[in-house]
């Protein structure tokens, strides 16, 4: 927790987690309260908390750093933060970015035609930044040009050469020598999964013989001044710090030359690509970053000075982009589990009848053996191990040519399990080298399914599709050894809709997660950390699973929790989801009333009946897209109710 909680989160004393927006040594939010509060208030799950202070606390950490690094170095310039919105649109998230920077002077930078189109009427002061980056159209660009007219400050970013003369020639028209920046493809290219955001085989930025082309033109009309920003770009997630220090090495010199050439750049804007930990550790791994906020903004200010220093040029003022940094944090997805499968294993007062077939006698005495051997040699342990899979091998086959009734059956795959599970408790302490492949990969067969109330593919997007790994916990219980081990299946009918990979200590990567024995009765639900970033926004609607309920936190010491409740999101409902795909309430009631009044009519269902079955069909529209009964904790399959009357 400590690598990748940043301090926003701790475990309290009664086994939850406490949010800590403000390091003020505030008293935080305890998670559970939150969950309950909004329980009662109706709320379905999966539920999505935005911790609004959470948000203000990043800006003010990235502000903070950044004047930190300028009082040092006594750096000449001053520093923006805009906010690009692609990293969440949603209306309150951008106006709470907004409200939160405004002191700072917080811009925001947009990347679609539709984008713009959200952000503009959202500048309510003339100097507050709109940085338009992506590729735009002509009417894109008009509009640009009626903000600039309208004295917001708009700039637009060329991303493509023909860009450039579009927007020129729509701005003489209306006879504007209106500004821009530039976006330049580096030779530096980031690393890590988006590195092709940057050097040369980005899709994006204009190269140093266009860029020459640009300035020749304006040299030849005499509007060096309009080229007020030069922008790069490395891509999300920077790993190495290293990387960042020599892009910002590389754009300074092109800036310092363009300078002193007379050209009126202002602003040097370093993109975004602030990354946070998500793994366990610091290290050089895709999960993870090498640097600390500080760290950056120094890398940053320094080497922007050093450059303009050795050029004799004077500090530009700085941009950054982060949009990862600023909202990963703030959002905490929380999800109950509505299942656990496990292996059904034969309990230790198990015995076969005399009637039963050979095999399960055998893999009964087999059991009673290993169950009674205190010390193992690996070479017993793996014979144990053959010999059980030789026998439910045996079985099967008998099984296929009608010779095995499926109630054996059961007792033998039940009697497999229990072997297969002491065979693996004995080596658990073992390197896992130093183990047969057959025993090493046994642990993995022994691991529960506990079965999600989500989606992976509207919640969890980068986790499937890019292998990012998420913090994961329980939010209860935290004061108590977890004994059970399990992987995270969601609602999805996908073999991909599942949690694969966790983070935990060190730099291994877990394929489960460590979890409670259920109590009954006792609802139990995981916390799915960082997910402020891209997640939400991006997610899809893979099975007609919507949007998740979302729930705006803020912290307040009057409060009798501690918080209150700003606003609540429902999430999509069936018939909204329904719609996307052309699917209408109306004509599905139409068509569905039919075929009821058909039955009826034949005699099949009587008049009450039908006209019930209707009713509650039409009743779902309204319903959540999600796992709808009552909190009341997993149920089970597998063994695991008769384990519990056994302990
Ligand atoms: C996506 C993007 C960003 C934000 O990157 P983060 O890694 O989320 O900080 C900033 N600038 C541009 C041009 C982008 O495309």
């Amino acid at each position: 927790m400590s690598a990748w909680s940043d301090g926003f989160f701790s475990v309290n004393d009664s086994g939850g987690i406490q949010v800590s927006p403000a390091k003020n040594g505030a008293p935080g939010i305890d998670i559970h309260r939150v969950v309950s509060h909004l329980e009662k208030k109706g709320i379905t799950f999966p539920l999505l908390i935005r911790f609004q202070d959470v948000l203000k606390g990043r800006i003010e950490q990235l502000y903070a750093a950044f004047r930190e690094a300028v009082d040092e170095v006594e750096f000449g310039g001053t520093y923006t933060a805009v906010y690009p919105i692609k990293v969440n649109q949603l209306h309150e998230v951008v106006e709470e970015i907004l409200d939160a920077g405004r002191p700072l002077g917080m811009g925001l930078e947009c990347g679609s035609k539709a984008e713009l189109i959200a952000a503009l009427p959202l500048l309510d002061d003339d100097e507050t930044l709109l940085i338009c980056n992506g590729y735009k159209d002509r009417s894109m660009l008009e509009l640009i040009l009626s903000g600039q007219r309208m004295g917001k400050a708009v700039l637009p970013i060329i991303e493509k050469m023909d860009e450039f003369q579009t927007y020129d020639q729509q701005a003489r028209e209306i006879g504007l020598k209106a500004p821009f920046g530039v976006r330049l493809r580096l030779t530096t290219a980031g690393a890590g999964k988006w590195a092709d955001s940057g050097g040369d085989l980005s899709k994006f930025g204009i190269s140093v013989p266009e860029l020459l082309r640009v300035v020749e033109a304006l040299e030849s009309r005499g509007e060096q001044e309009r080229f007020q920003l030069l922008h790069f770009h490395l891509g999300s997630q920077i790993s190495d710090i290293r990387t960042l220090k020599k892009a910002v090495r590389e754009i300074t010199q092109v800036y310092a030359q363009l300078v002193r050439r007379g050209l009126g750049i202002k602003y040097l804007d370093v993109g975004g690509g602030l990354g946070i930990n998500y793994g366990g550790t610091y290290a050089s791994h895709d999960d993870a970053i090498n640097y600390s906020l500080g760290e950056y903004a120094n890398a940053i200010v320094s080497t922007v000075k050093d450059v303009c220093d050795a050029e004799g040029v004077p500090h530009p003022d700085l941009i950054s982009e982060s949009g990862r940094a600023l909202t990963a944090h703030h959002s905490v997805l929380i999800v109950n589990s509505i299942g656990l499968y496990t292996k059904d294993e034969a309990p230790e007062s198990f015995t076969p009848l005399e009637s039963n077939h050979r095999i399960v006698h055998d893999l009964h005495s087999l059991r009673e053996w290993v169950r009674s051997e205190l010390t193992m040699k690996v070479s017993e342990l793996l014979e144990a191990f053959h010999e059980a899979a030789a026998k439910r091998a045996e079985a099967d086959s008998l099984f296929s040519l009608g010779y095995l009734p499926l109630e054996e059956k059961a007792d033998i795959e039940r009697l497999y399990w229990a072997i297969c599970r002491r065979i693996n408790d004995s080596v658990q302490s073992w390197d896992s080298e130093a183990l047969p492949p057959e025993l090493d990969r046994l642990d993995s067969h022994l691991i529960d399914q506990c079965l999600c109330d989500f989606s992976v593919f509207q919640s969890l997007l980068d986790h499937w599709a890019i292998g990012q790994r998420f913090p994961i916990m329980p939010i209860q219980r935290l004061d108590q050894e977890p004994g059970r081990r399990a992987v995270l299946v969601d609602l999805t009918c996908d073999s991909d809709g599942k949690v694969s990979s966790y983070v935990g200590p060190g730099h291994r990567e877990y394929e489960y997660l460590h979890i409670h024995d259920p109590i009954p009765g006792e609802p139990y639900r995981f916390g799915i950390f960082l997910v402020g970033a891209y997640q939400d926004i991006m997610g899809d609607t893979h099975n007609l699973f919507g949007r998740v309920t979302e729930a705006h936190i803020y912290a307040d010491q009057d409060e009798p929790e501690g918080f209150y409740v700003e606003k609540i999101i429902r999430g999509t409902k069936v018939q909204d989801m329904l719609a996307l795909v052309q699917y209408f309430p109306n004509d599905l009631y139409n068509r569905m009333s039919k075929h009821i009044r058909a039955k009826v009519q034949a005699g099949k269902l009587g008049s009450s009946e039908g006209y019930e079955l209707l009713e509650r069909y039409a009743e779902t529209f309204n319903e959540s897209t999600y796992f709808t009964a009552p909190s009341e904790g997993p149920s089970f399959s597998g063994a695991k109710t008769r384990t519990w009357s056994d302990e």
